[in-house]
C-alpha cells in the first residue's frame, strides 16, 4: 500500500497539551542591542542523540578501567571502589548543596566533614586537620606552606627539605613550588633510610624530611622514630607522604612514629576511584603546635553546632575554593562508616596479604631487588631478560594483551628496570593466579621467543607507542 495514501491523523489530544503562547510574539534579537548581535550565523555541527551515545558507549569499551580488571598500579593504590559510596555522595541533599549557604542551614553537611576530619586524625594520630587541598600533592604543597610559615615565624632561615631517592616525583616538586631546595637521601642495601645517612646531611639549614611510609619499594621504614628524633633534635620537622596508607589502616600510626604533618590521598586509600584526571582529595593533618598555621576556615564542632572558624592566628590562607572536592570527601566518609574500625584493619591486611602472595609467586620468575617481605606492594626487576633484548616495558606492553592493566614501570628510579606492583585488597585470589600465570607465561616467552613481545600490545585499540617521540615532540593539537 502506498503510505501517501493513508489518512493523515490530527492527534487532537496530544495537540491538547501543547502550551498556546498567550503573549505577543516577539523576535529573541529584539532584546539585545545590535551591536550584541552576530553578523553571521554560528555553524554548529549537529549529530543525533542516538549518533552521539553510540559514539561514546564505543569510546567508552576501548577504556580500561578498575571496573573491568585487576589495575596492580604500584604507588597508585588503584582499589575497587564500592558503588555505594558513589551512591551516597550523589544524594540530592548532598550533590545540589551551595557552597556558599549559611552555616546554620548546612549542619549536616558540617557534620560530615567535621567527623571525616575526626577519623582521619585518629586513623593518623594526629591533632589538627584541614581537608581542603585537592589532590595528595596539593596536600604536600600545603603541608610545604606551613612547614615554611612556621619557620619564617620562628625567623629561622631553613631552606632545604630533604628528600629519600625512593620518593614520588611530587615531594621535589611541591618542596620547589613551596620555595624550598631539595637535597636528596640514598636508602641503604635494604631499601630504607639509614639514620646515619641522615646524620651526615642534617644541619641547621633543614626545614624538614619528607618520606613515604611504606616507602615506594613497599617497603616499612623501620628506624623512622630514630630519623624523627634525629630531625627534631636539629629542630627539623618530619611530613610524610600518606599516598601508601592503605598498607597502614589500624596497625600503626604516624603520629605514634614522629610525624609533624602527613597528608591523605583519599583517592586512593578511601573510596574515590581515581585516573584520568577525576577529583581526588589531599587531607593534611599536623600536630597540635602547627595547627594554628592550617588553611582558614576549619571546621569545628562545640559541643552543639559545627562552626567554621576562620580566626586562625598564623593561617596559610586558603588553598582552595569553599571546602575542596566535597563529594571526595563524602565517599571518603562513607567508606569509613561502612567498614568501621575493625574492617580499615583488615583492608589493610588483605592488602599486604594480597602483595606477599604475588611476591612469592613471581619470585622465580623475576629479580626481587630486596630481599625482605613486602607491604601493600613491592617491586620487581626486569633486568635479567635484557640479554634477549626484553625490557620492563615490552613486558607490561605484553601485559595489556592479556586483559590486564600493567604495573607501574621504571619507578622507584634506584631499581633498574623496575616493575612495580600493588594489587590492594579488592582483588580475588582468583585474579591474582590470573596475574601470577600472565606473568609467568611472559617471562617464559621472553626466554624462549623474545621476538614475540617485542611489539606488544597487538589486541589493544592503540599499538605500541613512540614513546620518546612523543615526549620530545610533544603536540597535544587534535
Ligand atoms: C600518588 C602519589 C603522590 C601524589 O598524589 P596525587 O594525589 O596524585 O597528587 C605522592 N606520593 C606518592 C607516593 C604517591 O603514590
Amino acid at each position: 500500500m502506498d503510505m501517501r495514501q493513508l489518512p493523515e491523523h490530527k492527534f487532537s489530544k496530544i495537540n491538547n497539551y501543547t502550551p498556546v503562547l498567550d503573549i505577543k510574539e516577539k523576535p529573541v534579537r529584539s532584546f539585545f542591542k545590535p551591536s550584541r548581535i552576530r553578523k553571521k550565523e554560528m555553524s554548529f555541527s549537529s549529530v543525533p542523540e542516538r549518533e552521539a551515545v553510540k559514539h561514546f558507549t564505543k569510546l567508552s569499551e576501548k577504556n580500561y578501567h578498575i571496573d573491568k580488571g585487576m589495575y596492580p598500579l604500584g604507588s597508585c593504590t588503584m582499589k575497587y571502589n564500592t558503588k555505594v559510596a558513589e551512591d551516597i555522595a550523589n544524594l540530592r541533599g548532598l550533590s545540589n548543596l551551595h557552597p556558599q549557604m549559611p552555616e546554620k542551614e548546612i549542619q549536616g553537611t558540617l557534620k560530615i566533614m567535621f567527623e571525616l576530619g575526626e577519623f582521619l586524625k585518629e586513623i593518623s594520630g594526629m591533632e589538627a586537620i584541614t581537608l581542603q587541598a585537592e589532590a595528595g600533592s596539593h596536600g604536600e604543597l600545603t603541608g610545604l606552606l606551613i612547614i615554611k610559615a612556621y619557620f619564617d615565624l620562628k625567623k629561622e632561615n631553613r631552606k632545604i627539605v630533604l628528600i629519600p631517592d625512593t620518593a614520588h616525583g611530587t615531594n621535589p616538586a611541591s618542596s620547589i613550588r613551596a620555595g624550598f631546595k631539595t637535597k636528596e637521601i640514598k636508602s641503604n642495601r635494604d631499601g630504607i633510610l639509614d639514620p646515619a645517612n641522615l646524620e651526615k646531611v642534617i644541619n641547621d639549614q633543614v626545614a624538614a624530611l619528607m618520606i613515604t611510609n611504606p616507602n615506594t619499594l613497599g617497603i616499612f621504614e623501620y628506624n623512622i622514630m630514630e630519623i624523627a628524633e634525629i630531625l627534631h633534635h636539629h629542630g627539623a620537622l618530619l611530613y610524610m607522604d600518606g599516598a601508601n596508607l592503605n598498607a597502614l589502616l589500624g596497625i600503626s600510626k604516624a603520629g605514634d612514629f614522629g610525624v609533624d604533618l602527613i597528608h591523605f590521598n583519599l583517592h586512593k586509600t578511601f573510596a574515590t576511584p581515581h585516573g584520568g584526571g577525576g577529583p581526588g582529595s589531599g587531607p593534611l593533618a599536623v600536630k597540635k603546635y602547627l595547627s594554628e598555621f592550617l588553611p582558614v576556615p576549619t571546621i569545628e564542632f562545640d559541643g552543639k553546632k559545627y562552626k567554621l572558624n576562620w580566626k586562625l592566628k598564623h593561617s596559610i590562607g586558603k588553598i582552595s575554593s569553599f571546602f575542596g572536592a566535597f563529594s571526595v570527601l563524602v565517599k571518603a566518609y562513607t567508606y569509613i562508616r561502612i567498614l568501621s574500625a575493625d574492617g580499615l584493619r583488615t583492608a589493610s591486611e588483605q592488602a599486604t596479604i594480597n602483595s606477599n602472595y604475588l611476591l612469592t609467586h613471581l619470585k622465580e620468575n623475576y629479580d626481587i631487588p630486596y630481599e625482605k617481605s613486602c607491604m601493600h606492594e613491592f617491586v620487581i626487576s626486569a633486568s635479567r631478560f635484557k640479554k634477549s633484548g626484553i625490557r620492563a616495558l615490552d613486558i607490561a606492553k605484553s601485559l595489556l594483551d592479556m586483559g590486564i592493566h600493567a604495573p607501574t614501570i621504571y619507578f622507584p628510579l634506584i631499581v633498574p628496570e623496575a616493575m612495580m606492583i600493588e594489587p590492594t585488597e579488592t582483588e580475588s585470589k582468583e585474579s591474582l593466579d590470573d596475574f601470577i600465570n600472565a606473568m609467568r607465561k611472559i617471562a617464559k616467552q621472553a626466554e624462549e621467543n623474545p621476538n614475540s613481545l617485542q611489539n606488544s600490545p597487538r589486541n589493544t585499540p592503540v599499538g605500541r607507542l613512540d614513546e620518546v617521540k612523543a615526549n620530545r615532540e610533544l603536540n597535544v593539537k587534535w
